[in-house]
Parts: structure tokens; C-alpha cells; sequence
């Protein structure tokens, strides 16, 4: 056991829900807390609850820009979520716990720097906003998510995908057999960022052992080498067999197995929609693994019924760390490669889906290639049925480092955008200034 306690922080937002028989409803988390106050978890030593606090809305602001504006998309429910991330992040930096998990909804790794709605139950990304919360307060730099939930974390993706200080690894049932339908291994970061992103795209009905395999060959030593101030587990656990929403073959033992030795600073959970036959058995065993006391009794009482991971999807994976091994070993020059081509600017041009709001968005991107400092990014967004309450933003996001030539062009274009009047709304997300402003 270590000497300092394992933080808990629970919020199960009672009055927040998608509809009221939609599995991401309270009990989601009513009965996880059941088990572990049944367990006595909360009156060993080990462990120590926290209360969460609210966010402020400047926490939400540095992360993602509202169309129209965020207070109009987002509920009280959000701002004690993404509080509840930071209140378990904070007793860590402040050396009162050894580690911590914040058990909050709603979840948040589907939300994107812009936001027009709800997509995938997320509307605010509560990782990113406690990243840099803690970027601003606690000069932390190097940070490292690691995205255990079956569905892509295509959010915190796209958030940090200029950013090559935050290491994304992903590991989610393929896109093309689950929501949202991304993650696959070729979306690697913008040139700036390079090999920041990594995804691994597994076949339905990967088990424990598959899981195990890509921790051990790829992902720890993947952190080895990058090194980062804090691991963050975007924590899901819907690659439970008896998931309602997916198709994997993780066992509660897998899930504590890989709490144990991923030793994540900071975990904050995620999606997880088995609620009786799940939950509580791998919530129980992650705090047990993350506060370094015996897992090794928790089990399901149907264990029997979780399927064998198939030989194809045992050589399937092989490949794919393989092939994820070359491509670290080579990122800096795949890097340099990318930033050639690219040329002054990097640009991709999606569709977005907010699936819980009826909602599509055209986004074009573009990012400043600049040997000075991580670049510039503006994005011109447009959402709506052709029209019809149509909303659209130009902005512009500044990073933490950029020099002086990228903040003053970034703010030229916006002032530009304006003055030939397109959009509805222009932002410029000042991350030196710690600002969001609304032209
Ligand atoms: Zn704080
Ligand atoms: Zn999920
Ligand atoms: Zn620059």
C-alpha cells in the first residue's frame, strides 16, 4: 500500500440525464457507490473522499468555444463534473493523495474543441478542461492521456491535436463496427504534433489477453519514453463483455489488471453502460488496484459467460503493435516528413454529427505550420440543415507558446473574418492571455 491515500470524488448528477431510460441515467453510478460503501472502501485508510467543486466557466472556456456561446449549451451538472476531474487532480499536484479518480458525469471525451450541441452524452470534455486547468495554475506541461473507453475518444483527439505536449493513446472497438465511427490508426495529429495521437482500433471481442499484450508492448513503453508530468485515464468501461453498447471481452480483473499497471495519476471516468453486472465489480477493482491494495478477489458472478478473444483477432493485434512500434520508433522523422509537405498551412475539412442533438457541423481547419512554436489554428464552423437555424463562427486558437508573428496573424484573420462578415460569431481562444474573446 502506498503512504498517501488514493482520492475518490463522486458525482452521479442526479437532475442530468439524456432521457430518463437512457443508460447514461444516475444509477450508472448509485450502484457502483452501493458496492464500494458495502465493501467498506470508504473506511479503509487507503482511501479518502473529496467533495467536488463547480469549474468555473473560464475552465470550460479554455478548452472550447460555444456556438453561440457555451452557457447557452451547457448545464450546472457539466460545471460540477469537470469540478469533480479538477477537485481528484488537485489533491494529487497538492501531495495529498498518490493518485485519484473522479467517478462524474456526464462523461466528456466525445466533446470537441467546438461545440454546437451534444454528441455521444458529451457536451463538455472533462480531462481537457482539468489538463488545463492545471496548465494555467500549475505550469504542468507534459501530459499523457490514456483512453480506455471502447468508444474513440474523438474529442479529446480533436482537442489536442495541434497540441505535441499531450501524448492521446486510444484503444476503442473499431470504428467501423462502433460510434463514432473514428480512431483509426492513420489519424496520427496535425504536422505540429505528429505521432501525439496514437489510436488502436480493435476487433469486436477482444479480451483481456489482447488488451494486456498492447499495454505491455506498446502503450507503457510509449509513456517511458515520453515521459509526462501526469498520466490521465480517460477511464470507460464499456469493453466489459456485458456491455449493452458494445462488443469486447474485458473482465473486471482485466480492467483492475490494467489500473495497476498503467498507475495513472489521475483517472476520470468515462462511458460504461452494464450498470448492475458491471460496474460496481470494475469500479472496485480499479480503486482497489489504484490504491495498491488486493484486486485480486473481485469477479463477476457470471465470469463464465465472457467469451475467448478468436486466434485472427490474437494475430490481428501483433500487427497492429508492430506496426504502431515502427511507427514511434520513426516519429520525429515522420514528423519532419509531415511538416515538409504540409508547407505554411495544414488543412482538413469534416463533418461533425451531434448525434443527442440532431445536429450536423462543416468544420474547416486550418493550422499554421511555424518553426517557432506549435501554430495557430482557426476554424470556420457551420451547423445547421442548410439554413435553417444555421449558426456559424470563425475563430482562431492561440497556444500556450506561440510566438509573437503567430498571435498577431491569428488575430488578423479573425478581424479580417469579421470585417467581410460571413459568420454569425468570431472567438479568438487566447491560451497565453487565458482568454476567450468574443469579437
Ligand atoms: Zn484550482
Ligand atoms: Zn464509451
Ligand atoms: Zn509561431
Amino acid at each position: 500500500m502506498s503512504a498517501k491515500p488514493l482520492g475518490l470524488v463522486f458525482f452521479p448528477a442526479f437532475d442530468w440525464a439524456i432521457s430518463p431510460s437512457h443508460p447514461e441515467r444516475e444509477e450508472r453510478l448509485l450502484y457502483t457507490r452501493d458496492q464500494i460503501v458495502e465493501e467498506g472502501l470508504l473506511d479503509m485508510p487507503g482511501i479518502r473522499e473529496y467533495k467536488p467543486s463547480m469549474a468555473d466557466y473560464k475552465d470550460i472556456e479554455r478548452v472550447h468555444i460555444g456556438v453561440p456561446n457555451l452557457r447557452s449549451l451547457i448545464t450546472d451538472a457539466h460545471l460540477v463534473s469537470a469540478g469533480g476531474a479538477i477537485t481528484a487532480a488537485e489533491s494529487v499536484i497538492r501531495g495529498e493523495t498518490a493518485r485519484a479518480f473522479a467517478l462524474v458525469r456526464p462523461p466528456g471525451h466525445h466533446a470537441m474543441r467546438v461545440v454546437h450541441g451534444t454528441r455521444g452524452f458529451c457536451t463538455v470534455n472533462m480531462e481537457a478542461a482539468m489538463i488545463e486547468h492545471l496548465r494555467q495554475q500549475y505550469g504542468i506541461k507534459k501530459v499523457a492521456i490514456v483512453d480506455t473507453d471502447v468508444h474513440h475518444g474523438d474529442g479529446s483527439q480533436d482537442i489536442f491535436y495541434n497540441d505535441p505536449d499531450t501524448l492521446f493513446i486510444s484503444f476503442h472497438q473499431d470504428g467501423r463496427t462502433l460510434y463514432p465511427g473514428t480512431g483509426f490508426t492513420d489519424e496520427l495529429g496535425t504536422p505540429n504534433a505528429l505521432c501525439s495521437t496514437v489510436n488502436l482500433p480493435l476487433p469486436p471481442g477482444t479480451g483481456d489477453e489482447g488488451l494486456h499484450y498492447i499495454l505491455d508492448q506498446l502503450i507503457l513503453p510509449m509513456l517511458d519514453d515520453f515521459k509526462p508530468e501526469l498520466v490521465i485515464n480517460s477511464a470507460g468501461q464499456d469493453n466489459h463483455y456485458t456491455d449493452p453498447l458494445a462488443n469486447m471481452a474485458i473482465t473486471a480483473q482485466g480492467y483492475a489488471r490494467l489500473a495497476d499497471k498503467l498507475k495513472a495519476d489521475i483517472a476520470v471516468l468515462e462511458g460504461g453502460y452494464s450498470i448492475e453486472d458491471a460496474l460496481p465489480y470494475v469500479n472496485v477493482g480499479i480503486i482497489l488496484a489504484m490504491a495498491g491494495l488486493d484486486y485480486s478477489k473481485v469477479s463477476e458472478p457470471d465470469i463464465t459467460r465472457c467469451p475467448r478473444q478468436s486466434v485472427a483477432t490474437t494475430a490481428y493485434i501483433k500487427r497492429l503493435v508492430q506496426e504502431r512500434q515502427e511507427m514511434w520508433r520513426n516519429r520525429e522523422q515522420l514528423r519532419r516528413q509531415a511538416i515538409a509537405r504540409a508547407g505554411d498551412f495544414w488543412q482538413r475539412k469534416r463533418g461533425i454529427y451531434y448525434d443527442d442533438s440532431g445536429i450536423s457541423e462543416q468544420q474547416l481547419e486550418s493550422v499554421r505550420i511555424c518553426p517557432h512554436c506549435h501554430g495557430y489554428v482557426t476554424l470556420a464552423t457551420e451547423s445547421g440543415d442548410y439554413g435553417i437555424n444555421a449558426k456559424s463562427a470563425f475563430a482562431a486558437i492561440i497556444p500556450r507558446n506561440a510566438c509573437s508573428h503567430c498571435r498577431q496573424e491569428a488575430r488578423d484573420r479573425v478581424l479580417r473574418a469579421k470585417k467581410q462578415g460571413r459568420f454569425d460569431y468570431y472567438f479568438i481562444q487566447d491560451k497565453p492571455a487565458d482568454h476567450l474573446e468574443e469579437l
